[in-house]
């Protein structure tokens, strides 16, 4: 598409044909309004002097005001190179040093490159600003390569004026001549053509209640900001205009379905529910209860369900997808639980049969491991409506699998199916079943918001009771003997452990060799037939993975050796002690998922950290930090913090929606539910954004980038 001339930012001062390609493909930037829509990523302070004495050598950069007392040149073994006649043999130099002072303490200015023009511009008692990154050499504050201006100067002042904006750049655009320097130029002139025709894209009523500046005033000053107060008014601005928008759009579609989507009416309650409740063996915690009461209370309106169940490990999820599923059952339709695994598959079956014997009602299971003529008579129980419940794995939504009634589909662990298979599953009924996902990675509530904005979410926010907090601890490689002495007592008390292994690369066949290695040692280390040692990776076959697992369910095996692939929901009580070998390359998030295996018997758990030897100072905290709470919510939060929401386990698959260009999830969380809160409160009167104040609004949701959001039913 043709744009106006006006707009093609190769016109602006500065840019061409070229460099405007270039912006294009590297920064999404090809007209004027894309431009100003890219932002600093942070700004250098020059607006400030610093006394000498008062500067850390930790800052990132300082600008002092002082005057040169001394400059030598300095050859490579440290000796002053005479410089008496006026004529140097530069080619003798390797370092120029000068000590600069400003009353209050001095410093080492230090250059190795450009000596010959520094030289000859840094002149002994004249006066200068310096800018640079301070830093503590053989014992003295000095700083290397500053920039050096001269106060006198009006190209000087300009710069002081403000704070100057930092812009993302590429390797690219540094290539291309594209500078720090250079991208400022080209964002004056972008500002100074562009800015007449920016339209508002908030209604002066939004504005005026949220206290936000006018879009002109914002985009201007998050480029070259007045003052410090300007700069923060405008990326409040900027921050909730974006975050605003997001989650109109968002909810904008929900309330469009919660219209649209019919659900199937589900009044009763039925006996098998109440059979199942009064029988089990211990009593739902509060937030169980509460969670339940949300789910029935969907279930039972005219409308759709479309709910995320979140709850920690060990948080009791399982019992409420069965009490979900006897609603649906008591009013005459089918349930399904879809799982990630053919070993959860089978134990939410087994699980399942347990708390539903004496109610009549009818359960099965489908996997990929099912026999042929066992598979007939499942599908077939299935068609005719003797099957209540189905528990599989993706088996159930092959082609061949059709149901007579399903009402509701569970999904566990949802982040696990991509949005197409799940959309599968619902198309298994005519009318769209409800549905109800659940996933114990305890997603951020900022983030929630965004990947399921459209969504109802609860959660469960309480742990049954009497559980024993695992106490988790960190070894180094020279602890690994007393490490296997340790497990040896827990297995003489008849207790079993898990010993995990990262996957190191995303390469299958890697990362089994490093779970082979693993297994070998460990298997030297507890030889057989004292011990017993299982093995689960992800080269395995369902067949083998099942025969492994099924060992060390039944006890059969002490020690369960694996890649992740036990991360999710497996439930083994009787195991009190959780290895995790490299536990640095995991995410806080996915270790605490793992920790989550054990405590879950009541005997006193143990989670070993076995740190390689070298770590970074970041992994040391996040390790620290997973030793210190049980919290998922604040780990996944710092994970977020860490690594950006994008890294965060759960997520990769589904992907942030947008890209974010200047709001931070991890960081504006205020911002968001605040934005979230307003623009539902604007639907509400106005669900269509078809009043005349809201005519910009419409607008702007009419954008490329608000219709790329795919929400195909749940996302
Ligand atoms: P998750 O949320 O991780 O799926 P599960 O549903 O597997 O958790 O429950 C973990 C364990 O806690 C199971 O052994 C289950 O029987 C038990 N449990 C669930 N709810 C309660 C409760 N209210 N009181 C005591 N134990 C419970
Ligand atoms: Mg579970």
């Amino acid at each position: 598409m043709l744009s106006a001339p006006g707009s093609d930012i190769q016109f602006l001062k500065g840019v061409g044909p070229r460099r405007a390609q270039l912006l294009s493909t590297e920064l999404g930037a090809s007209t004027i309004q894309e431009l100003l829509r890219v932002y600093p990523y942070k700004y250098i302070d020059r607006t400030t002097v610093q006394p000498i004495s008062s500067i850390q050598s930790t800052a990132a950069a300082v600008q002092i005001r002082a005057q040169v007392v001394s400059s030598v040149l300095l050859d490579k073994a440290g000796n002053q190179v005479d410089a008496s006649s006026g004529q140097v043999n530069f080619n003798m130099v390797s370092r120029l040093s000068a000590i600069v002072t400003d009353g209050t303490a001095s410093m080492e200015i230090v250059f190795f490159k450009g000596i010959k023009y520094i030289w000859k511009r840094i002149q002994p008692g004249r006066v200068y600003i310096f800018f640079g990154k301070p830093n503590i050499y053989n014992g003295r504050m000095n700083m290397v390569h500053p920039e050096v201006d001269d106060p006198g100067q009006q190209e000087f002042s300009q710069v002081q004026a403000s704070l100057t904006g930092v812009y993302p750049s590429t390797e690219k655009l540094k290539n291309a001549g594209i500078t720090g320097k250079v991208m400022t130029r080209i964002m004056l002139s972008a500002l100074n053509a562009g800015l007449p025709d920016i339209q508002e894209t908030l209604p002066d009523y939004v504005m005026k209640e949220k206290g936000l500046v006018p879009l002109n005033f914002s985009l201007r000053n998050i480029h070259f900001p007045k003052d410090q107060q300007s700069l923060r008014k405008a990326e409040y601005r900027l921050k909730f205009e974006e975050l605003f928008f997001l989650q109109l759009s968002l909810l904008k579609q929900k309330y469009v379905r919660s219209r649209n989507a019919v659900g199937i009416p589900m009044p009763n309650v039925g006996e098998a529910f109440h059979k199942c409740y009064e029988s089990l063996p211990y009593s739902l915690t509060g937030a169980q209860k509460r969670v339940i009461r949300e789910i029935r209370e969907d279930m039972r309106g005219g409308r759709q369900m479309n709910r995320l169940l979140q709850g920690d490990v060990g948080s009791g999820k399982t019992m409420v997808a069965v009490l979900s599923a006897l609603i649906a059952t008591g009013n005459g339709y089918q349930a399904c639980l879809m799982a990630p695994t053919e070993v959860l598959a089978r134990q939410h079956y087994s699980n399942i049969c347990k708390y539903l014997s004496g109610t009549g009602v009818n359960v099965s299971v489908l996997t990929g491991t099912t026999r042929a003529a066992e598979r007939r008579a499942v599908l077939e129980d299935l068609s005719t409506g003797k099957t209540g419940i189905i528990v599989g794995t993706h088996a159930l939504i092959e082609d061949g699998v059709v149901f007579k009634n399903l009402g509701l589909a569970i999904i566990d662990e949802q982040h696990r199916f991509g949005v197409d298979q799940r959309a599968r599953l619902w198309g298994k009924s005519r009318v769209s079943p409800h549905i109800l996902v659940m996933t114990a990675t305890p997603i951020p509530r900022t983030l929630a918001m965004t990947l399921y904005g459209d969504l109802d979410i609860s959660v469960i926010d309480e742990m049954p009771p009497g559980r024993i907090p695992v106490q988790t601890i960190q070894i180094g490689e020279n602890q690994r003997l007393s490490l296997y002495r340790f497990i040896k007592d827990q297995i003489s008390a008849g207790r079993q452990a898990f010993i995990v292994y990262p996957m190191i690369f995303e390469n299958e066949k890697v990362d089994y060799k490093n779970v082979e290695r693993g297994y070998e040692e460990i298997v030297r280390a507890f030889p057989f037939p004292e011990y017993k040692v299982a093995i689960v990776h992800g080269q395995q076959s369902d067949e083998e993975k099942k025969f492994n697992m099924d060992a060390f369910v039944a006890g059969r095996a002490n020690i369960l050796v694996s890649t992740t692939v036990i991360e999710v929901g497996v439930d083994v009580p009787n195991a009190t002690v959780m290895v995790i070998e490299s536990p640095e390359r995991f995410g806080l998030s996915q270790l605490h998922q793992l920790r989550g295996r054990v405590g879950r018997g009541g005997g006193a758990s143990y989670c070993v950290l076995v740190r390689s030897r070298k770590l970074s100072e970041e992994s040391r905290k996040r390790l620290d930090l997973l030793c210190s709470t049980e919290d998922g919510f604040v780990l996944a939060e710092e994970d977020m913090k860490m690594r950006g929401p994008g890294d965060l386990e759960g997520t990769q698959q589904s992907g942030l929606p947008i890209e974010l260009s200047i709001a931070s999830l991890a960081r504006d969380g205020q911002i968001l539910a605040d934005a979230r809160d307003y623009a539902s409160h604007i639907l509400e009167n106005d669900p269509d954004l078809s009043l005349p104040q809201n005519r910009q609004l419409r607008l702007e949701l009419r954008k490329d980038k608000y219709n790329k959001l795919d929400y195909s039913k749940i996302s």
